[in-house]
């Protein structure tokens, strides 16, 4: 597909973007599945165009964040604000492990209810509900596995049905839970293209990974996230050790490599040398 890789976000691009309108407000959210919180406090706005990603360590919030932000976790106190997006607006890729794959169900199935969504069941999909759920599989390069089982598909191929499903729901907004894990470094690099691809044409592009590097390499945003809300800016704001300490503890380094891009050194998780 689209090899046009773009390693550091456009500078001039992101400036643009810190004009452009609010899709989303969070103020002061809080919510907890039981009585601890599993994130407190987070305000953030998310605009259209952007690309922002969410990172943080296992159990930090990330899914807990994203779920709040599309509507399916009430919180307990606080507000998230939509403005000029309603919910079929806003495609979502779920967290792998939140989705049961046994279902029969094709790809092109799987699509088709983004059409569901966007035209409701009162009437058949007609011809171009079958045209747009093609060329949907066509833009994330799933075409010709169209008449698969879902259950057959690899992980990064199932995300890509995903987004298909989003884009035939004529989504502007793209929503990923971890879309990158478990997947191999070639589907990440495809599933990345698709995505920078749809940004190019304005769909606004939230997720969530582990990935530190892939995080400030190609994202115009970063939200720092461990319970608390522990920096949203750009990744240069962002990557700072004092952040990088309060996610993850001691161990990490901020190294400049020749493209002026930082990455992060692990520590191989022994607490005692
Ligand atoms: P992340 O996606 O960053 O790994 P989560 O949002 O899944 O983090 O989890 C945040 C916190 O909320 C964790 O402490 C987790 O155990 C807890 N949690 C998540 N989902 C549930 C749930 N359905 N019921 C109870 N606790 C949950
Ligand atoms: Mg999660």
């Amino acid at each position: 597909m689209i090899q046009d890789r773009q390693l550091i976000p456009d500078v001039e691009a992101a400036r643009a973007r810190v004009d452009a309108p609010v899709l989303i407000r969070a103020r002061d959210v809080t919510v907890a599945y039981g009585r601890e919180p599993a994130i407190y406090n987070i305000s953030l706005d998310v605009r259209a165009g952007e690309r922002v990603a969410i990172i943080g360590p296992n159990g930090a919030g990330k899914s807990t964040l994203i779920q709040t932000l599309l509507g399916l976790l009430q919180p307990q106190s606080g507000t998230v604000e939509w403005f000029d997006l309603e919910g079929q607006q806003i495609g979502y890729v779920p967290q792998h492990e939140g989705v049961n794959w046994d279902f029969p169900v094709t790809v092109r199935d799987v699509v088709m209810l983004g059409r569901v969504r966007r035209m409701g069941w009162l009437r058949g999909p007609r011809r171009a509900d079958w045209q747009a759920v093609e060329a949907a599989l066509e833009r994330v390069d799933m075409l010709e596995f169209s008449d698969r089982q879902v259950g057959e598909l690899s992980g990064g191929q199932r995300r890509r049905v995903f987004v298909a499903r989003a884009l035939a729901q004529e989504a502007r907004l793209l929503m990923l839970d971890e879309p990158f894990s478990g997947v191999d470094v070639q589907a990440q690099n495809s599933l990345m293209d698709v995505l920078d691809s749809l940004n190019r044409d304005g769909i606004t592009i939230v997720l969530s990974t582990h990935d530190l590097n892939l995080a400030f390499q190609r994202f115009d945003r970063v939200l720092a996230l461990r319970g608390e809300l522990i920096a949203y800016g750009k990744p240069r704001d962002v990557y700072r050790p004092d952040v990088l300490a309060k996610m993850y503890g001691g161990g990490l380094a901020l190294v400049e490599n020749g493209h002026g891009v930082a990455v992060y050194v692990d520590d191989h998780g022994c607490d005692t040398c």
